[in-house]
């Protein structure tokens, strides 16, 4: 039998906010266990959460980005549970109304073909806290500092049909919330995690099968890898005569494979009721309006600007535009050299293969923008040939600090094109005086020996004479 596989995806995002959401305890990552944990994270008696403006407007503007209708009201839930790392024994979420109502989004796939993912839903909630499982023998570490961390669930529709299609939404997602500047995106840190649902169904069968959900994926790689798993799991089971349970499920990236976690909780498991400490969310379209106007380029507006504005093709205008850093750098550099050609080549190329080899991002990248417009202007300009301005980005790369002087470099390491005439023709007439006979064929229509004689000069010049220019000086001595 055909199968066809049915996914969708809750992506969580964590708010780039100062404080968490209902407390004014620090979000910054990497703080020692347990030491940005308040009373209010904690759940001690007698204090009250108090809502974080910044991270309502985030959420309006990732809204407003998908196209989405904006709850002007909107109501926080207690969504209880048990678990070690949440001491309230509940998580202040939003069930029934969401901040966030329906919207979609448009992904590329690796063919450049798009498709349009329906989202359900967006709604605002707090981090729970992290367990630690491999710190201590035979114990479990509790790190609360991440309790109350703003998190923004992006629920999408079911309309995603292959782990190729997940991986795309959930790169589309990092770029946008990256562009809207509501999360850092550091997937490493947890920043952007989610959870896969899968189901299969027989081709042309238009009811959904059951599903599971895959918790917690990091990375895009993984999300690809655990729904391939799945779906083959899924398949074999049922093929096999099984039936498909509801059920989390965890993935094992070590194992490349998903184990079963715990049967499925309903939403009635988790008793919700809204917060009676918290007022509804209330808020006018006037505020809506106003953050409207705050909200930057996106990326598919920025893509069709590349492809008219700097004639890219869509897949350079696409690759470009795909990340904040990487367009910010791109434009940095066009704006300085006004070469839009030279500059998708050089950051798709040489950049880009310098960085992946160095396992580095754009934005550290050790030659700036600036160095890269001024190459680019010294290759225009002829003062560099394709060879040495290759030379030059490796010492800008290897030797120089983002400070240094392109044009410093290119006299210290000896880089310049010679362009002198009489330098030139004086090493033309003592090749000609060296090689008479090879000069005599060349005079005599054998074209092949102007090769040779550019070559020579090359060679004497190590590659610094302008090869066009010495062509001109070798006709004029015919
Ligand atoms: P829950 O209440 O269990 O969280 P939801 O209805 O909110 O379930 O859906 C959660 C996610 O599961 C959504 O992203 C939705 O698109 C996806 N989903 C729902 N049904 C299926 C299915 N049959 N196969 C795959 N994904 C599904
Ligand atoms: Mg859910």
């Amino acid at each position: 039998m055909n199968w066809e596989s049915v996914i969708g995806l809750e992506i969580h995002v964590q708010l780039a906010t100062n404080s968490k959401i209902f407390s004014g305890a620090s979000t910054s990552y990497g703080a020692e266990p347990n030491a940005q944990a308040c009373a209010v994270d904690l759940g001690l008696p007698g204090v009250l959460p108090v809502l974080n403006e910044r991270a309502i407007e985030m959420a309006i503007k990732f809204g407003l980005a998908i196209g989405a209708k904006i709850n002007l009201h909107s109501v926080f839930d207690r969504k209880n549970y048990f678990y070690p790392d949440l001491p309230k024994g509940y998580q202040i979420s939003q069930f029934e109304t969401p901040i966030v109502g329906e919207g979609s989004i448009v992904i590329a796939l690796e063919d450049g073909q798009e498709r349009t993912v329906g989202i359900t839903r967006a709604h605002l909630e707090e981090d729970a806290g992290k367990s630690i499982h491999d710190l201590f023998p035979g114990q479990t570490g509790i790190d609360l500092n991440r309790t109350g961390t703003p998190l923004l669930e992006i629920v999408s529709e079911p309309d995603i049909r292959t782990s190729k299609e997940a991986s795309a939404y959930f790169r589309q997602m990092h770029t946008l919330v990256r562009y809207l500047q509501i999360c850092d995106g550091n997937l490493a840190q947890g920043s952007m995690r989610c959870d896969a649902n899968v189901s299969v169904r027989p081709y042309g069968q238009e009811e959904f099968g059951e599903r599971t959900e895959i918790k917690n994926i990091n990375s895009f790689r993984f999300v690809e890898r655990a729904i391939d798993y799945e779906i083959g799991r899924q398949i074999d089971v049922l093929e096999s005569g099984g039936i498909i349970e509801r059920e989390t499920r965890l993935f094992d990236p070590d194992r490349d494979e998903t184990r079963s976690m715990r049967s499925k909780e309903f939403s009635e498991d988790y008793r919700y009721f809204p917060d009676p400490d918290l007022l509804p969310l209330t808020f006018s379209q006037a505020l809506v309006d106003k953050i409207a106007l705050t909200l930057p380029e996106l990326p598919d507006a920025k893509r069709a600007r590349y492809i008219e504005e700097f004639g890219l093709s869509e897949y350079d205008a696409r690759s470009l535009s795909a990340d904040l850093d990487r367009s910010d750098y791109f434009e940095a550099v066009v704006n300085t050299c006004n070469n839009s050609k030279q500059a998708t080549n050089w950051i798709m190329g040489d950049l880009s293969a310098y960085l992946n080899r160095n396992n580095l991002e754009i934005s550290a990248s050790p030659v700036s923008a600036q160095q890269l417009a001024v190459l680019i202007s010294r290759l225009d300009d002829q003062t560099l040939s394709s060879k040495t301005a290759k030379a030059l980005f490796d010492g800008l790369w290897n030797k120089a600090d983002s400070e240094q002087s392109v044009d410093d470099l290119i006299s210290e390491m000896n880089l310049a094109q010679v362009s002198d005439d009489g330098e030139l023709t004086g090493i033309v007439e003592q090749l000609i005086a060296d090689n008479p006979g090879q000069f005599e064929e060349l005079r005599n229509g054998k074209d092949k020996m102007l090769g040779f004689f550019v070559g020579q000069v090359m060679k004497m010049t190590q590659g610094k004479a302008n090869p066009q220019q010495v062509n001109e000086i070798i006709r004029a001595k015919l």
